[in-house]
């Protein structure tokens, strides 16, 4: 079976490029009817935190990128760390290393001086003396000394690592113990029968280290895709201002995780020229032996299209259901779908939305100043007083075309043209002379709360 994960370290949110590989991960062991896995590798005792990995799982949440199990914390695994750490130290894989600071320090300063590469040098590997009592031993993994680690990438395709180059007998348990990053990445990935593992390309250096601890201890070595990152419009690397920040902001943005995603996916992979993907076409049409070799560009401008786009697209009971999550609870309100349809067109994201939304259902405490000094002037408020008692005396009226063959008749009446009442209208109605269709937004409203509002503009004498 094909198993992919997501492998964050809890050291700070969940940030644009890790949802990306995530999503990259969850799709394609959806696509293979296999499994995705959450692992939160946590072993980093001092830099990482309970929060980070809560906002980790929130994330997630929000999201709907949902794992297969539990989520496997790292923390809670040691026992197995260590049971590998004493395999490998028992079978003369690994040492114990007695280097002190000082003596890392002068190997590295001659190495540097020689113009070389600062590596370890094996000191310890076959030692054979007696072990210096006020040091405590580090565990390094035996590397091979010679040759070439290489692999094919699904992105990058074969890769070569001359070991001299880039490997030494790398730490895999820190004086106190804990194990380190390459080596349980490692172990916890063949335990975890994981097949496929789908990330940053920040991680290829790391790669031959990881294959060295399978090696070491038989396992399977599962096949890699290193994703390029994701760059600012400049090539740079992403910074907060360009995007680069914490997954929740975008839901306080108004974003939505749809759009999000339908972004993310788009960026690094593509499929034709096709920009809009659902969750389905998604699963059904990505492959990442197809992602972009070179870094993409983040473009804000493109989210925002997406963004919009799904906003005019999803069906109302989803938006109904996000806005909720903004604190706006429109299920109770009967004419939901129309309101929603009246405005999805012009929000570009999900607080605009709701602000929009508000301006219509909530009743006007305040009137917008510029609009009142330019549209309540003269005998506005006379006409807009007399259309009112026109509507008290038609009694209730519902739809847009009633409201409008109301106004039209009245207008005929008097002469007047829709502009002497729309405007009107509209401030008494939202507080301002911007709103869609009046007569919508009039039965949107409702009869009673019309004539209601038309009455409070009066009375304040405006
Ligand atoms: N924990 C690593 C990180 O957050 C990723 C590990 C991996 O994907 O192999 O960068």
């Amino acid at each position: 079976m094909l198993v992919t994960r997501f492998a964050p370290s809890p050291t700070g949110y969940l940030h644009i490029g890790g949802l990306r590989t995530a999503l990259y991960s969850y799709l394609w062991a959806k696509k293979n009817s296999g499994k995705f896995l959450l692992r939160i590798e946590d072993t980093d005792l001092k830099r990482n935190s309970k929060e980070a990995a809560l906002a980790i799982e929130e994330a997630f949440r929000w999201t709907g990128l949902s794992h297969d199990g539990d989520i496997t914390y790292q923390s809670e695994r040691f026992d197995i760390y260590k049971k590998y750490i004493k395999q490998l130290l028992d079978e003369g894989k690994a040492y114990y290393c007695y280097m002190s600071q000082d003596e890392r320090d002068a190997l590295y300063e001659k190495q540097k001086a020689n113009k070389e590469r600062t590596k370890y040098d094996g000191r310890y590997r076959d030692f054979q003396g007696e072990v210096p009592s006020d040091i405590e031993p580090v565990v390094r993994i035996k590397a091979p000394l010679e040759g070439e680690i290489s692999f094919k990438d699904g992105v990058k395709g074969e890769v070569k690592f001359d070991v001299k180059d880039a490997l030494d007998d790398f730490v895999i348990a820190r004086a106190d113990g804990t194990p380190l990053y390459n080596f349980v990445v490692a172990v916890d990935d063949a335990l975890m029968g994981v097949t496929e593992v789908i990330r940053g390309d920040d991680h290829l250096s790391n790669t031959p280290k990881q294959i060295v601890v399978y090696d070491a201890l038989g396992f399977k070595i599962p096949k890699f895709y290193h994703v390029p990152m994701i760059l600012n419009p400049s090539g740079k690397k992403l910074s907060k201002r360009d995007g680069a920040m914490d997954v929740m902001e975008y839901k306080k943005e108004g974003i939505l995780p749809e759009a999000l995603l339908n972004f993310l996916v788009r960026l690094g992979w593509s499929h034709g020229d096709q920009e809009i993907f659902s969750m389905s076409e998604m699963l059904e049409l990505f492959d990442p032996n197809e992602i972009n070799k070179s870094a993409s560009a983040y473009n804000a401008e493109k989210l925002s299209w997406i963004n919009a786009h799904y906003i005019k697209n999803l069906p109302t009971e989803r938006l109904v259901e996000v806005l909720k999550e903004y604190e706006l609870d429109l299920s109770r309100f009967e004419k939901k779908e129309q309101l929603i349809d009246l405005l999805r067109d012009r929000a570009k994201d999900i607080n605009e939305l709701k602000s929009m939304v508000n301006s219509i259902i909530i009743e006007p405490n305040e009137y917008d100043q510029k609009a009142v000094e330019k549209f309540l002037k003269d005998d506005a408020l006379e006409i807009l007083e007399a259309f009112n008692k026109e509507l008290k005396s038609k009694g209730e009226v519902t739809l847009p075309e009633d409201f409008k063959e109301v106004a039209n008749n009245f207008l005929e009446k008097r002469g007047l043209k829709l502009k002497h009442l729309a405007q009107p209208i509209r401030i008494a109605i939202v507080g301002s002379a911007v709103s869609p269709s009046v007569f919508d937004v009039l039965s949107i409203v409702g009869y009673k709360d019309v004539v209601k509002r038309i009455d409070n503009l009066i009375s304040r004498g405006e």
